[in-house]
Order: structure tokens, then sequence, then C-alpha cells
């Protein structure tokens, strides 16, 4: 899950899954583009969770 509050624009996770997030120009801040990421994302994920600097990522389930 993304935390908006948390979330600072940095587009980290942009860079390491662009499938997974995309970044909303007008609020400067993260989309999420798959709410549950498959098998193949998953390590693209973990690695946004990583660099994310605001630690506005978590990982469910
Ligand atoms: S890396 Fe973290 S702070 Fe930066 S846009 Fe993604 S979720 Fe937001």
């Amino acid at each position: 899950m993304l935390d908006l509050d948390t979330c600072q624009g940095y587009a980290n996770c942009v860079m390491v899954a662009p499938e997974v997030f995309d970044i909303d120009e007008e609020k400067g801040t993260a989309i999420l583009l798959q709410e549950t990421p498959d098998d193949s994302q998953l390590a693209a994920v973990e690695e946004a969770v990583r660099q994310c600097p605001t630690e506005a990522i978590s990982l469910e389930g």
C-alpha cells in the first residue's frame, strides 16, 4: 500500500517499478497503478520499498 501523507514525490519508486507506480503531476505524489502486483513485479516493488526515502510504501501479504 501507499501512504500518500508520507509520500514526498521523490519518484524513486517510479524509477525502479514504472509498471506499478506513477507520479500524479498535480499533487506531486505517487499513484499506485497496480494494487496487487504480480510475481514478475514483486522484486521491483520490494526494491521500491527499500528505495523510498520516506518509507511511504509497504507490502502486504
Ligand atoms: S519513492 Fe516514496 S516518496 Fe518517492 S514518490 Fe515513491 S512513494 Fe513517494
